[in-house]
């Protein structure tokens, strides 16, 4: 059956954010109704809500895995296309059982994924995910009975409800007096349908680039990286806008432009949320993976926050915030978790946010992010083969043990003068990651040379 071997034979199919795959070649419709029905298993005849992004494969895969889910006896709720958090959004307020969303998140147009939300909009704990993989590799699948097949409705209404909750969060009249002129840039994914009516209802100007959907995104990748968001700084200068925002590909994360078109980085708008969020919560627990930058401490440190490292994962950020009652977190590639509003990453919640924030403080966003603590980054990777690997993280340990490492995703070494060194395994290439950060350029690239050297001479004996 196409897909199904091949997918089987992968030992782990959930990755950090779902299951993943080229589609028609991993990610077929047999596939999908096959996971699908260790899927409708797993939530035991409950109500599932599907939703999937812009991209070309959505309804083939939508189908395949609601034929799935029926057969479990599963009732499906078609929420249609729509931005992930708008669905993690839509699971609770219409109490649904769980959710899949079909999405490839910031991948190129060829690719599509699963992922699977819990009853609380988060996707399911990896103990979970393992459970789904088990029954798919046995075979062990509910099929009901013909009469006990459940039904397929459509969901309407769920990308208002979204905007509307966004809104709810904000101070909507205070952002509304300000008339802000905003560049918005969804990459022609999901983030188009709604982003610009919020925009609108907040009483900005909105300039759109490429905000029609299409999945073969045809405008640039899906990922915000600054160099797919040339476009975006120039219109945003072009227009003399106040702000320019760039979605990925299913609207959970977004980069900013600042007014003179700088690409903000997503570590500093998180700080910037940050602060703001622990001003007006006399503190809190702040959870981020340990590649985000020192900056989130010394905001923390200053306003009587405390700072919750993890590994470096979207889902992981969520089931932390939630198991410490945590009520906002971060990502350095613009992922922001506001729990107020709900505990997973969302691109709009954050774009209003910022857009209060400015409203707050009177202040444009580059002159609000100056006023944070700057550092420097520099990048570096060694390629080890992947039976190396553990080998060479012992190799580095013992040679670093008296810098007392973080050893919570790889190995992190502070120093005094607030410059740090990540060195992480890539999960998927024979690589390893190195990223140094300090207050000045050359403290940052004399550290990835260092460590690198070290590394190298560690492959090699
Ligand atoms: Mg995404």
């Amino acid at each position: 059956m196409k897909g199904i071997l091949d997918m089987k034979e992968r030992t782990q199919l959930f990755g950090t954010n779902g299951i993943r795959g080229i589609v028609n070649r991993e990610l077929t419709p047999e596939f999908s109704t096959e996971i699908a029905l260790s899927i409708g298993s797993y939530f035991n005849r409950g109500r599932v809500l599907l939703g999937y992004d812009g991209r070309i494969s959505n309804t083939m895969l939508a189908n395949a895995v609601s034929a799935g889910l029926v057969s479990t006896g599963c009732d499906v709720y078609d929420a249609g296309m729509a931005p992930t958090p708008c669905i993690q959004l839509a699971v609770r307020t219409h109490k649904m059982d769980g959710a899949i969303m079909i999405t490839a998140s910031h991948n190129p147009p060829e690719y599509n994924g699963i992922k699977v939300m819990a009853r609380d909009g988060v996707e399911i704990s990896r103990h979970d995910e393992k459970m789904i993989e088990e029954r798919f590799r046995q075979g062990e699948m509910t099929r009901v009975d013909w009469r006990e097949i459940g039904h397929r409705h459509s969901l309407c209404g769920a990308l208002t409800e979204y905007k509307d909750a966004v809104k709810s969060h904000v101070d909507a009249d205070l952002i509304k007096k300000k008339h802000y002129h905003v560049v918005l840039d969804p990459a022609c994914g999901v983030g188009g349908l709604a982003t610009p009516h919020l925009l609108r209802e907040l009483g900005c100007r909105v300039t759109t680039i490429n905000s029609f959907v299409d999945g073969s995104f045809p405008a640039r990748q899906p990922e915000p990286r600054p160099e797919n968001l040339v476009d975006l700084a120039a219109t945003v200068r072009a227009n003399g806008a106040d702000v320019g925002v760039a979605f990925d590909g299913d609207a959970d994360r977004s980069i900013f432009v600042d007014a003179t078109g700088n690409v903000q980085w997503g570590d500093r708008t998180f700080a910037l949320i940050e602060k703001y969020f622990l001003l007006a919560n006399s503190g809190g627990k702040v959870v981020t993976p340990v590649s985000s930058s020192q900056v989130v401490r010394d905001v923390a440190d200053k306003y009587g926050g405390e700072v919750i490292w993890t590994k470096v994962g979207s889902t992981i950020v969520s089931h932390t915030m939630k198991k410490l009652r945590s009520e906002l977190g971060g990502e350095e590639n613009g992922g922001v978790f506001y729990g107020p509003h709900q505990p997973v990453r969302d691109a709009a919640m954050t774009m209003a946010l910022i857009l209060n924030i400015m409203g707050t403080a009177e202040r444009g966003l580059a002159e609000l992010l100056d006023s944070l603590p700057r550092y420097y980054l520099e990048k570096d990777k060694v390629e080890c083969p992947h039976h190396q690997k553990t080998s060479l993280l012992k190799k580095l340990l013992s040679e670093v043990g008296h810098l007392n490492p973080e050893t919570i995703d790889g190995v992190k070494l502070r120093f005094s003068d607030k410059s740090s060194i990540l060195i992480r395994p890539s999960g998927t290439e024979p690589l390893y990651r190195l990223f140094a950060e300090a207050v000045t350029k050359e403290r940052a690239s004399r550290l990835v040379k260092e460590y690198k050297q070290k590394l190298v001479q560690f492959t090699r004996n």
